[in-house]
């Protein structure tokens, strides 16, 4: 409860600062309007009460189990915030995976409109482009930082909406989970060998680039994962980090924890919405969703950030769990394999376009953070 109060704190305080804004704005430009016509002023309109300003409810479909920590209360405090913003004219109900409709059916409701907003990843919706899931993420590509730069100061937002925009639906940055862990096995993994056969929950490239190694990629959503792990459907699972794997309960069923997440070094989480019912919001509110969405795609990485190192303690310490790092000849095959399986996901000019901007703001980026980010780490 103390940590909703603090969230909802931080939201509410945003909230007031957007207002105070806004509010200096209209009379800042109220002043110099009334100044320029102070000479044809026109006698006082009549005093009929302005029309109440629009009010809107919207429901929010999920691809996440319900409350799971941060994925799944990111859309929750996304909802807060934009009811605090707004004065409680923007009021969106979220649900969680199967509550509405099945967690792989979220990119359908909000283009269909049942529902007019969604939360989920873009690697999902591989079957309706391929190069989706590079505004997820893609093995081997760009961190955190890098997507947060590429999306919002690099074309990547721009192109991300090119390509939704045939199913009238409008992506938003919206969540980053930073580096995840490789996953969890059942059994060493000491040399590529080990992969042959080896049945895994990976969604994206990364299961693609596994197929390749010699694994078996298999899809499914987060609330399915316990189960199949258990029951021997899959070897292995990735889900995420320390703090939504400790979570999902997955050191009860594995032993095993490796790093590091090759297949996911930095992936973005999506806001989708309907672009019908976006264009329908009033200006107010549409900046208002934009604003929670960039907050609340920062929110989400701090709150890994916090919390990961932690749980990966608990996970050591009260359970016994043996991490490792993934063996040398096994990152080296992966990373291979990877930029080319990403490419062959140029199918038409579009998707040409959005791998080459990708890649190429991948290279320049990388080329600085050899010199920054990288250089800083490896020097302490
Ligand atoms: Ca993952």
């Amino acid at each position: 409860m103390e940590e909703r109060r603090v969230v909802a704190g931080v939201f509410g305080r945003l909230a007031r600062v957007v207002a105070l804004v806004a509010a200096a704005g209209i009379a800042l430009s109220g002043c110099s309007a009334g100044t320029a016509d102070v000479e044809n002023a026109a006698p006082a309109a009549s005093a009929e009460a302005p029309p109440a300003p629009a009010s809107v409810e919207w429901k929010l479909v999920t691809t996440w189990p319900k409350n799971l920590p941060a994925l799944g209360t990111a859309p929750e405090r996304l909802a807060q915030s934009l009811d605090a913003m707004s004065g409680g004219r923007f009021q969106v109900r979220v649900y969680a995976a199967g509550e509405l409709v099945p967690a792989f059916e979220v990119f359908d409701a909000v283009a269909e409109g049942s529902a007019e907003m969604g939360h989920g990843a873009a690697y999902y919706w591989r079957g309706k482009a391929p190069v989706a899931a590079v505004f997820a993420t893609a093995p081997f590509g760009m961190s955190a930082q890098e997507m947060n730069g590429w999306l919002h100061y690099g074309g990547g937002l721009e192109l991300w909406r090119e390509l939704y925009a045939p199913f009238g639906v409008m992506p938003f940055a919206a969540g980053n989970t930073g580096v995840q862990m490789a996953g969890w096995f059942n059994k060493e993994i000491n040399s590529l060998a080990d992969l042959n056969g080896l049945k895994m929950r990976i969604p994206g490239f990364g299961g693609e680039v596994l197929q390749r190694a010699g694994g078996v990629a298999v899809a499914m959503p987060g609330s399915e994962i316990f189960t199949a792990l258990q029951t021997g459907v899959i070897d292995a699972t990735e889900w995420v980090g320390p703090y939504n794997d400790l979570a999902l309960g997955l050191q009860d069923i594995a032993q095993f924890y490796y790093y590091p997440g090759w297949h996911e070094p930095g992936p973005t989480l999506e806001a989708l919405v309907n672009r019908d019912a976006f264009d329908a919001l009033p200006a107010d509110l549409q900046a208002m969703l934009e604003t929670a969405c960039r907050a609340i795609n920062q929110d989400m990485l701090d709150e890994f950030t916090a919390r990961n190192a932690r749980a990966l303690k608990a996970l050591v310490e009260e359970h016994g769990v043996a991490v490792r790092r993934l063996p040398d000849d096994v990152l080296a095959r992966f990373q291979e394999l990877s930029e080319a399986v990403v490419r062959e996901a140029a199918t038409d000019d579009l998707s040409r376009r959005i791998l080459d901007s990708y890649y190429g703001f991948l290279a320049e980026a990388r080329q600085y953070h050899a010199i920054s980010e990288q250089a800083y780490l490896n020097a302490r």
